[in-house]
């Protein structure tokens, strides 16, 4: 394989590139940053957290982050769209009641 950093050719196995000394392997960082439908779940129903999560993570892990505000901003919009139907609905019997 090669290195990303300086394109030399480099032992498949090397975690360190001879010739720049950079990591060639970030596979224990990469494997734990991932698209997560569990935390969009999660912050689909909890957005508040997920909207916390979602700022301690962007840095760090930017993907899992993703999902989750993702998740939290979908459950945002339809919790405020239950909400809006909701207050219609009682708007619109009370203007009945009155009737
Ligand atoms: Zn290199």
């Amino acid at each position: 394989m090669y290195c990303k950093t300086c394109g030399k050719e480099v032992n498949d196995n090397a975690e360190i590139c001879p010739h720049c000394g950079c990591r060639l392997k970030g596979v224990s960082v990469r494997e734990e940053d991932a698209k997560s439908v569990g935390f969009g779940v999660l912050g689909f129903f909890f957005p508040l957290i997920g909207l916390i999560l979602y700022l301690v993570w962007k840095d760090q892990y930017p993907l899992r982050a993703k999902s989750t505000g993702k998740g939290a901003l979908i459950g945002v919009i339809v919790e405020v769209a239950i909400y809006i139907i909701v207050i219609a609905i009682s708007v619109a019997v009370g203007t009945q009641v009155r009737r």
